[in-house]
């Protein structure tokens, strides 16, 4: 198993349709669930299966991609905080687990976010977020967030 049977080693040009940006290391997508608006997921661009094979260089990439992140999901969409995880859990459902480092990233809001006319509540703020929640904007209005937060990325 390698980078030929990796799917995020091969995605589509509809996926990366929600790509915000990308550096050397790593690519930033605005993830298809919009459960907590702006969630992004974090890719790394080479084929590696864990943390704990990060090159050196990779890890300073990624705190920098960290903190852009952070600094224009508060300046741009009010986020409090950020919540990260990396799980990686799903890889391994096969018996042949082929896994490809990625993080997914929430931001958490004390106050409504509003977009246009709409207010979108965090309702589990201050607690783990819900794995269950429901994705509460369309496709329009992920359009308007992507617009947003694209925008920021391309000043930096
Ligand atoms: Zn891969």
């Amino acid at each position: 198993m390698g980078i030929d049977e990796c799917e995020w080693c091969n995605l589509t040009a509809k996926d990366k349709q929600w790509l915000l940006y990308e550096t050397v290391f790593w690519d930033i997508y605005l993830a298809d669930k919009q459960d907590y608006v702006g969630r992004c997921i974090l890719v790394l661009k080479r084929h590696c299966d864990s943390f704990m094979h990060l090159e050196d260089d990779e890890w300073q990439d990624l705190k920098f991609v960290i903190d852009i992140t952070e600094k224009i999901m508060r300046e741009v969409l009010g986020a409090e905080l950020c919540n990260w995880s990396c799980l990686m859990n799903d890889f391994y459902k096969k018996s042949n687990p082929n896994p490809h480092l990625h993080i997914h990233m929430r931001p958490r809001y004390r106050k409504p976010v509003q977009l246009g006319q709409k207010l979108f509540y965090d309702s589990e703020f201050g607690h783990h977020y819900d794995n269950q929640k429901q994705v509460q904007i369309s496709a329009e209005e992920m359009e308007i967030v992507f617009g947003k937060l694209r925008a920021a990325f391309d000043k930096l």
